[in-house]
């Protein structure tokens, strides 16, 4: 696939009204996109699928209750010195780097599912297939990036990208 240097902003910010169409009527998705991010070299379709499956899993998660999925993005030029990140990461969480960060209100992913999430077809959902966030993995490596999964400090479950700035890509 080819990379482009893409604004992680204006991208997901195009497919805004996809991502809404995912989320059922009770559910809110909000978007925190900041303006004049670094660029990116990525591949704009391999982004807008990444965050369509993670949405899509967030608005699973949530099922019939009200609740809320939130996308952020943000500029990181430095390492933060009381950064811990527990939960699981794949690849270097290393600055600087332009992050997004899907996180819902759901029930959360216990441990167990935690250590296998990115395994293909792992699903604990009766018509999952269990590809999605296997192909979020293949995606992120792709550009170099980052991806950390893991829980929120109230509920609900975070999911944090980080891409490198064009020029700084691998
Ligand atoms: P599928 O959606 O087909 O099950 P995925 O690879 O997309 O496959 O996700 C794998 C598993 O990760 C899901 O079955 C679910 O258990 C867990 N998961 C993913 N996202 C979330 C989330 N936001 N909250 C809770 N669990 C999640
Ligand atoms: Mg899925």
């Amino acid at each position: 696939f080819d990379l482009e240097s893409i604004d992680l902003s204006e991208c997901i910010g195009e497919t805004s009204q996809l991502l809404a169409a995912l989320v059922s009527k009770d559910v809110r998705i909000e978007f925190d996109l900041a303006p004049d991010l670094p660029a990116i070299a990525a591949d704009p379709t391999q982004i807008r699928q990444i965050a369509m499956n993670v949405v899509l899993n967030a608005a699973q998660a949530i099922g019939d209750r009200a609740g809320t999925v939130r996308l952020r993005t943000r500029f990181v030029p430095d390492y933060d010195a009381g950064l811990t990140l527990e939960g699981l990461v794949e690849g270097d969480p290393a600055p600087p780097y332009v992050a997004l960060v899907v996180d819902d209100d759901g029930p959360g992913i216990e441990p167990a599912v935690l250590q296998r999430i990115f395994e293909p077809f792992f699903t604990t959902k009766d018509r999952g297939h269990g590809l999605g966030l296997a192909a979020v993995r293949g995606a992120v490596r792709s550009f170099g990036g980052f991806l950390h999964v893991g829980n929120r400090a109230g509920q609900g479950a975070v999911f944090s990208f980080g891409f490198p700035p064009a020029g700084e890509a691998l």
